[in-house]
């Protein structure tokens, strides 16, 4: 039988030119289980090609957690879903693992009082859709208005809307926080226009609609916009007592039972 040589020492070379590195960092291992354990070459084969395949997902999604800009530290499981007793555990896991809402371009709404932990629940939801492999853009409503104006001005904001398409998901908090001078152009609603029925927002604020006035250039437009937002929309209404404030009373009151001096 002819021995066949195999240069070795080319193949890392060949793996990097054909943008393989996990099976570069990982095939001499394998390589040599597989001679250990004769492994069939296909097993051999489809065992480096998972790898690789894996290995990419892994780096898309971390590179989506990035572009997300998602606060840090607030997940669900550090979500306490007692504190907020209207909010359902169950529906809010359904629409953190994506399915239908975000293909049809349905939208989320969360109201609430300040502390009421929307912030929360939302950048816990949109990392999740990130980790399920959806890619979802979060930022504060201000910002956002504040970066398509700045579009508008150099005459780029259809541009700049339609390169946000690239999101299923984009998510605006604080949209009441909007100052009435932000509001004289109507970028936010151009947004919202160009995103109904086709990609999905998600919208935080600490009223439902009674402020929005201000958030608009004139009044026919603040209804244009609340239609298109509510007309497939879920709207979760948290009408709870400031989280940080009922932990700090909570904190207060259990000081107060046991004093300093007590026995442990
Ligand atoms: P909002 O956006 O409604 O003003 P936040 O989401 O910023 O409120 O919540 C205020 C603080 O309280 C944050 O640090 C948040 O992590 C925490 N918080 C609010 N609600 C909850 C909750 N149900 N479980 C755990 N932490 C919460
Ligand atoms: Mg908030």
């Amino acid at each position: 039988m002819s021995k066949i040589s195999v240069d070795t020492a080319r193949l890392p070379l060949l793996l990097n030119e054909l943008r393989l590195p996990a099976i570069g960092r990982l095939w001499q291992d394998i390589a040599a289980r597989a001679d250990k354990e004769g492994w069939p070459a296909i097993r051999f084969l489809s065992a480096l090609a998972e790898l690789e395949v894996a290995e990419r997902a892994r780096r898309r999604i971390e590179r989506h957690l990035l572009e997300a800009r998602l606060p840090p530290a607030k997940t669900l499981d550090t979500f306490d879903f007692n504190a907020v007793p209207m909010l359902s555990k169950a529906h809010v896991m359904a629409l953190a693992s994506g399915d239908t809402w975000l293909s049809n371009g349905a939208n989320l709404l969360l109201f609430g009082p300040p502390g009421s932990g929307k912030s929360h629940i939302a950048a816990a939801i949109g990392r999740v859709l990130v980790e399920n492999g959806y890619r979802v853009l979060f930022s504060r409503t201000t910002d956002m208005v504040q970066r398509l104006q700045a579009e508008r001005q150099s005459l780029q904001l259809a541009a700049a809307i339609a390169k946000l398409d690239r999101f299923d998901l984009v998510i605006l908090d604080d949209i009441s926080y909007v100052s009435k001078d932000q509001a004289e152009t109507s970028v936010l609603f151009e947004l919202i226009a160009a995103r109904y029925e086709r990609r999905s927002l998600m919208i935080t604020a600490n009223q439902p609609f009674g402020d929005w006035g201000k958030v608009f250039p004139d009044p026919a437009m603040t209804v244009a916009a609340i239609d298109r937002l509510v007309h497939h929309a879920t709207i979760f209404e948290m009408n709870v007592e400031s989280y940080r404030r009922r932990t700090a009373v909570g904190r207060k009151l259990k000081a107060e039972l046991q004093p300093a001096d007590a026995p442990a």
